[in-house]
Protein backbone atom coordinates (compact mmCIF):
# COMPACT_ATOMS: atom_id res chain seq x y z
CA UNK A 1 0.00 0.00 0.00
CA UNK A 2 1.46 3.21 -0.96
CA UNK A 3 0.26 5.58 1.97
CA UNK A 4 1.02 8.57 3.88
CA UNK A 5 0.19 11.72 5.22
CA UNK A 6 0.65 15.35 4.61
CA UNK A 7 3.40 16.52 6.60
CA UNK A 8 5.67 20.11 7.23
CA UNK A 9 8.23 22.04 5.82
CA UNK A 10 9.91 24.19 8.37
CA UNK A 11 12.95 25.19 10.34
CA UNK A 12 16.38 24.44 9.45
CA UNK A 13 15.52 20.61 8.45
CA UNK A 14 13.47 22.13 5.64
CA UNK A 15 12.31 19.35 2.80
CA UNK A 16 14.72 16.74 4.49
CA UNK A 17 12.61 17.52 8.07
CA UNK A 18 9.07 16.91 5.65
CA UNK A 19 10.86 13.12 4.77
CA UNK A 20 11.49 12.67 8.04
CA UNK A 21 8.21 13.37 9.45
CA UNK A 22 7.20 10.97 6.85
CA UNK A 23 9.10 7.89 7.89
CA UNK A 24 8.08 8.70 11.68
CA UNK A 25 4.77 7.88 10.79
CA UNK A 26 6.38 4.25 9.14
CA UNK A 27 4.65 6.74 5.46
CA UNK A 28 6.12 5.26 2.47
CA UNK A 29 5.15 8.34 0.82
CA UNK A 30 4.19 12.22 1.80
CA UNK A 31 2.41 15.54 0.71
CA UNK A 32 4.12 18.65 1.15
CA UNK A 33 3.28 22.36 1.06
CA UNK A 34 6.16 24.31 -0.63
CA UNK A 35 5.58 26.97 1.98
CA UNK A 36 2.05 27.75 4.29
CA UNK A 37 -0.92 26.88 2.33
CA UNK A 38 -2.84 30.07 2.90
CA UNK A 39 0.49 32.47 1.57
CA UNK A 40 2.45 32.97 -1.06
CA UNK A 41 6.01 33.44 0.76
CA UNK A 42 8.31 30.75 0.00
CA UNK A 43 11.80 30.15 0.54
CA UNK A 44 14.09 30.11 -1.92
CA UNK A 45 14.68 26.64 -3.82
CA UNK A 46 17.84 26.21 -2.65
CA UNK A 47 17.49 26.74 0.93
CA UNK A 48 14.93 23.14 1.14
CA UNK A 49 17.85 20.84 1.63
CA UNK A 50 16.37 18.92 -1.46
CA UNK A 51 20.08 16.85 -2.23
CA UNK A 52 19.49 15.17 1.82
CA UNK A 53 16.02 14.67 1.41
CA UNK A 54 16.00 12.87 -1.66
CA UNK A 55 18.76 11.15 -0.46
CA UNK A 56 16.82 9.83 2.57
CA UNK A 57 13.92 8.92 0.31
CA UNK A 58 16.19 6.48 -1.77
CA UNK A 59 17.64 4.95 1.57
CA UNK A 60 13.70 3.98 2.41
CA UNK A 61 12.54 3.40 -1.32
CA UNK A 62 9.90 6.13 -0.78
CA UNK A 63 7.17 6.50 -3.22
CA UNK A 64 6.72 9.06 -4.98
CA UNK A 65 5.49 12.07 -2.98
CA UNK A 66 3.29 14.80 -4.35
CA UNK A 67 3.10 18.90 -3.90
CA UNK A 68 -0.02 20.53 -2.60
CA UNK A 69 -0.65 24.32 -4.33
CA UNK A 70 -1.36 26.88 -1.46
CA UNK A 71 -5.26 26.96 -1.39
CA UNK A 72 -5.60 30.90 -1.50
CA UNK A 73 -4.80 30.30 -5.17
CA UNK A 74 -8.18 31.27 -7.34
CA UNK A 75 -7.37 31.17 -10.84
CA UNK A 76 -11.41 30.47 -10.99
CA UNK A 77 -11.90 34.56 -10.14
CA UNK A 78 -13.06 36.67 -13.06
CA UNK A 79 -14.28 39.59 -10.29
CA UNK A 80 -11.22 40.73 -9.54
CA UNK A 81 -8.46 40.18 -12.07
CA UNK A 82 -5.60 41.01 -9.77
CA UNK A 83 -7.01 37.72 -7.63
CA UNK A 84 -6.43 35.71 -11.42
CA UNK A 85 -3.38 37.43 -12.50
CA UNK A 86 -1.20 36.63 -8.50
CA UNK A 87 -3.00 32.76 -9.18
CA UNK A 88 -1.83 32.27 -12.31
CA UNK A 89 1.98 33.94 -11.54
CA UNK A 90 2.25 31.53 -8.67
CA UNK A 91 1.09 28.75 -9.87
CA UNK A 92 3.35 28.67 -12.52
CA UNK A 93 6.41 29.12 -9.95
CA UNK A 94 5.03 26.23 -8.11
CA UNK A 95 5.25 24.33 -11.15
CA UNK A 96 9.28 25.28 -10.99
CA UNK A 97 9.48 24.31 -7.69
CA UNK A 98 7.42 20.83 -7.59
CA UNK A 99 9.82 19.97 -10.45
CA UNK A 100 12.46 21.23 -8.36
CA UNK A 101 11.82 18.82 -5.38
CA UNK A 102 11.54 16.03 -7.92
CA UNK A 103 7.77 15.50 -7.73
CA UNK A 104 6.18 14.93 -10.81
CA UNK A 105 2.57 15.94 -9.54
CA UNK A 106 1.27 19.37 -8.09
CA UNK A 107 -2.08 19.03 -6.51
CA UNK A 108 -4.60 22.26 -7.45
CA UNK A 109 -7.99 23.40 -5.90
CA UNK A 110 -9.98 24.38 -9.77
CA UNK A 111 -10.90 27.57 -7.97
CA UNK A 112 -14.23 29.39 -6.97
CA UNK A 113 -16.16 31.31 -9.01
CA UNK A 114 -16.83 33.99 -6.53
CA UNK A 115 -20.25 34.50 -7.34
CA UNK A 116 -19.72 35.00 -11.52
CA UNK A 117 -21.21 31.55 -11.94
CA UNK A 118 -20.16 28.16 -13.08
CA UNK A 119 -19.31 28.66 -16.84
CA UNK A 120 -17.23 32.06 -15.88
CA UNK A 121 -15.42 29.95 -13.43
CA UNK A 122 -14.44 26.86 -15.44
CA UNK A 123 -13.99 29.54 -18.40
CA UNK A 124 -11.39 31.28 -16.27
CA UNK A 125 -9.91 28.44 -15.02
CA UNK A 126 -8.84 27.16 -18.19
CA UNK A 127 -7.70 30.11 -19.29
CA UNK A 128 -5.54 30.31 -16.31
CA UNK A 129 -4.42 26.51 -16.98
CA UNK A 130 -3.65 27.02 -20.92
CA UNK A 131 -1.46 29.81 -19.64
CA UNK A 132 0.74 27.64 -17.47
CA UNK A 133 0.83 24.41 -19.36
CA UNK A 134 2.73 24.17 -22.00
CA UNK A 135 4.69 21.56 -24.14
CA UNK A 136 8.27 22.03 -22.08
CA UNK A 137 5.64 21.28 -18.61
CA UNK A 138 7.77 18.28 -16.99
CA UNK A 139 4.87 18.79 -14.06
CA UNK A 140 1.33 17.22 -13.67
CA UNK A 141 -1.37 19.44 -12.15
CA UNK A 142 -3.94 16.99 -10.45
CA UNK A 143 -7.22 18.58 -9.95
CA UNK A 144 -8.84 18.07 -6.74
CA UNK A 145 -11.95 16.88 -6.50
CA UNK A 146 -14.11 19.37 -4.29
CA UNK A 147 -16.84 19.20 -1.43
CA UNK A 148 -19.10 21.94 -3.98
CA UNK A 149 -18.78 24.60 -0.66
CA UNK A 150 -19.55 28.22 -1.33
CA UNK A 151 -19.00 28.74 -4.99
CA UNK A 152 -16.27 25.80 -5.37
CA UNK A 153 -15.72 25.09 -8.97
CA UNK A 154 -14.68 20.67 -9.02
CA UNK A 155 -18.00 19.83 -6.93
CA UNK A 156 -18.88 17.59 -9.82
CA UNK A 157 -16.72 15.17 -12.03
CA UNK A 158 -18.58 16.69 -14.70
CA UNK A 159 -17.17 20.38 -13.83
CA UNK A 160 -13.88 19.00 -14.05
CA UNK A 161 -14.23 17.45 -17.27
CA UNK A 162 -15.18 20.37 -18.62
CA UNK A 163 -11.87 21.90 -17.49
CA UNK A 164 -10.07 19.17 -19.10
CA UNK A 165 -11.82 19.51 -22.37
CA UNK A 166 -10.96 23.27 -22.38
CA UNK A 167 -6.98 22.51 -21.72
CA UNK A 168 -5.07 22.30 -24.84
CA UNK A 169 -2.27 20.01 -23.14
CA UNK A 170 -4.50 18.14 -20.86
CA UNK A 171 -2.42 15.23 -21.26
CA UNK A 172 -0.51 16.57 -18.38
CA UNK A 173 -3.85 16.80 -16.11
CA UNK A 174 -4.61 14.41 -13.31
CA UNK A 175 -7.16 14.31 -10.70
CA UNK A 176 -6.58 13.95 -6.49
CA UNK A 177 -9.55 12.12 -5.65
CA UNK A 178 -10.45 13.62 -2.52
CA UNK A 179 -12.88 10.93 -0.62
CA UNK A 180 -14.14 13.39 2.16
CA UNK A 181 -15.04 16.12 -0.79
CA UNK A 182 -16.50 13.61 -2.85
CA UNK A 183 -18.95 12.51 -0.17
CA UNK A 184 -19.55 15.77 0.98
CA UNK A 185 -20.59 16.91 -3.36
CA UNK A 186 -23.18 14.30 -3.13
CA UNK A 187 -21.80 11.02 -4.52
CA UNK A 188 -22.27 8.35 -2.35
CA UNK A 189 -19.19 5.78 -1.88
CA UNK A 190 -20.43 3.94 1.64
CA UNK A 191 -23.95 2.31 -0.69
CA UNK A 192 -23.00 3.04 -4.33
CA UNK A 193 -19.33 2.59 -4.50
CA UNK A 194 -19.35 1.02 -8.06
CA UNK A 195 -21.77 3.63 -10.12
CA UNK A 196 -19.61 6.25 -8.37
CA UNK A 197 -16.93 4.61 -9.46
CA UNK A 198 -18.32 3.77 -12.72
CA UNK A 199 -19.55 7.28 -13.07
CA UNK A 200 -15.90 8.79 -12.69
CA UNK A 201 -14.61 6.45 -15.15
CA UNK A 202 -17.24 7.54 -17.87
CA UNK A 203 -16.88 11.30 -17.19
CA UNK A 204 -13.07 11.48 -16.33
CA UNK A 205 -11.62 7.96 -16.51
CA UNK A 206 -10.21 6.14 -13.55
CA UNK A 207 -6.52 6.51 -15.32
CA UNK A 208 -6.70 10.06 -14.59
CA UNK A 209 -6.71 9.25 -11.00
CA UNK A 210 -2.53 10.53 -9.92
CA UNK A 211 -3.94 10.52 -5.69
CA UNK A 212 -5.90 9.55 -3.15
CA UNK A 213 -6.73 12.19 -0.24
CA UNK A 214 -8.07 9.30 1.69
CA UNK A 215 -10.35 11.17 4.18
CA UNK A 216 -13.29 10.24 6.75
CA UNK A 217 -16.03 13.30 6.71
CA UNK A 218 -17.66 15.03 9.46
CA UNK A 219 -21.00 15.25 7.38
CA UNK A 220 -23.18 13.32 5.66
CA UNK A 221 -23.11 12.88 1.67
CA UNK A 222 -23.96 15.85 -0.23
CA UNK A 223 -23.50 18.21 3.47
CA UNK A 224 -21.15 20.98 0.69
CA UNK A 225 -19.29 21.37 4.00
CA UNK A 226 -15.64 20.01 3.42
CA UNK A 227 -14.85 19.01 7.18
CA UNK A 228 -12.34 16.28 7.33
CA UNK A 229 -12.64 13.53 10.24
CA UNK A 230 -10.50 11.16 11.72
CA UNK A 231 -10.36 7.26 9.65
CA UNK A 232 -12.97 5.51 10.44
CA UNK A 233 -14.85 8.34 13.14
CA UNK A 234 -16.78 10.05 10.47
CA UNK A 235 -19.80 9.26 8.00
CA UNK A 236 -18.00 7.43 5.16
CA UNK A 237 -16.70 4.61 7.37
CA UNK A 238 -13.93 2.55 7.93
CA UNK A 239 -14.98 -0.05 5.97
CA UNK A 240 -15.35 2.06 2.59
CA UNK A 241 -12.06 4.01 3.70
CA UNK A 242 -10.00 0.49 3.53
CA UNK A 243 -12.14 -0.88 0.41
CA UNK A 244 -11.08 2.15 -1.55
CA UNK A 245 -7.31 2.25 0.29
CA UNK A 246 -7.06 -1.64 -1.30
CA UNK A 247 -9.14 -0.93 -4.21
CA UNK A 248 -6.41 -2.82 -7.32
CA UNK A 249 -7.17 -0.21 -9.62
CA UNK A 250 -5.74 2.25 -6.99
CA UNK A 251 -2.81 0.17 -6.47
CA UNK A 252 -0.36 1.99 -7.44
CA UNK A 253 -1.35 5.35 -6.40
CA UNK A 254 -0.67 7.50 -3.11
CA UNK A 255 -2.83 7.42 -0.79
CA UNK A 256 -2.52 10.98 1.32
CA UNK A 257 -4.48 11.27 5.07
CA UNK A 258 -5.82 14.96 5.93
CA UNK A 259 -6.97 13.99 9.39
CA UNK A 260 -7.45 16.43 11.81
CA UNK A 261 -5.01 16.36 14.05
CA UNK A 262 -6.01 14.68 17.71
CA UNK A 263 -6.99 17.83 20.46
CA UNK A 264 -5.72 17.08 24.16
CA UNK A 265 -8.66 16.92 26.20
CA UNK A 266 -6.82 18.86 29.30
CA UNK A 267 -4.96 21.48 27.04
CA UNK A 268 -6.74 22.82 24.15
CA UNK A 269 -3.51 23.93 23.15
CA UNK A 270 -2.15 20.85 22.46
CA UNK A 271 -2.66 18.95 19.13
CA UNK A 272 -1.31 15.12 18.09
CA UNK A 273 -0.99 13.98 14.80
CA UNK A 274 -2.85 10.89 14.10
CA UNK A 275 -1.24 9.90 10.93
CA UNK A 276 1.09 6.99 12.37
CA UNK A 277 -1.65 5.47 14.05
CA UNK A 278 -4.01 5.98 11.33
CA UNK A 279 -1.50 4.01 8.64
CA UNK A 280 -1.07 1.08 11.19
CA UNK A 281 -4.63 0.75 11.67
CA UNK A 282 -5.18 0.95 7.59
CA UNK A 283 -2.54 -1.87 7.32
CA UNK A 284 -4.09 -4.19 9.74
CA UNK A 285 -7.27 -3.50 8.17
CA UNK A 286 -9.23 -3.66 11.21
CA UNK A 287 -11.35 -0.27 12.77
CA UNK A 288 -10.30 0.43 16.48
CA UNK A 289 -12.74 2.59 18.27
CA UNK A 290 -10.44 3.41 21.13
CA UNK A 291 -7.69 5.02 18.62
CA UNK A 292 -8.14 8.90 19.57
CA UNK A 293 -7.94 7.47 23.18
CA UNK A 294 -4.76 5.52 22.65
CA UNK A 295 -3.39 8.17 20.37
CA UNK A 296 -3.62 11.18 23.54
CA UNK A 297 -2.28 8.40 25.97
CA UNK A 298 0.82 7.93 23.73
CA UNK A 299 1.68 11.53 23.13
FE1 LIG B 1 -6.68 20.00 -1.10
FE1 LIG C 1 -7.79 17.11 0.01
ZN1 LIG D 1 -10.87 19.18 2.42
Amino acid sequence: MIIGSHVGMNGKDMFLGSVKEALSYGANTFMVYTGAPQNTRRKDILSLRIPEAWKLMEENEMYPFVVHAPYIINIGNTEKPETYKLGVDFLALELKRTEAMGSNTLILHPGSHVGAGADAGIRQITEGLNTVLTADTNVNIALETMAGKGSEIGGSFAELARIFNGVTHNDKLRICFDVCHVNDSGYDLVTQYDSVMEEFDRTLGLDKIAVIHLNDSKNPCGAMKDRHENLGFGNIGFDTLVKIANDPVFENIPKILESPYVKDPGDDTKTYPPYKYEIDMLKKGAFDAGLIDVIIKDS
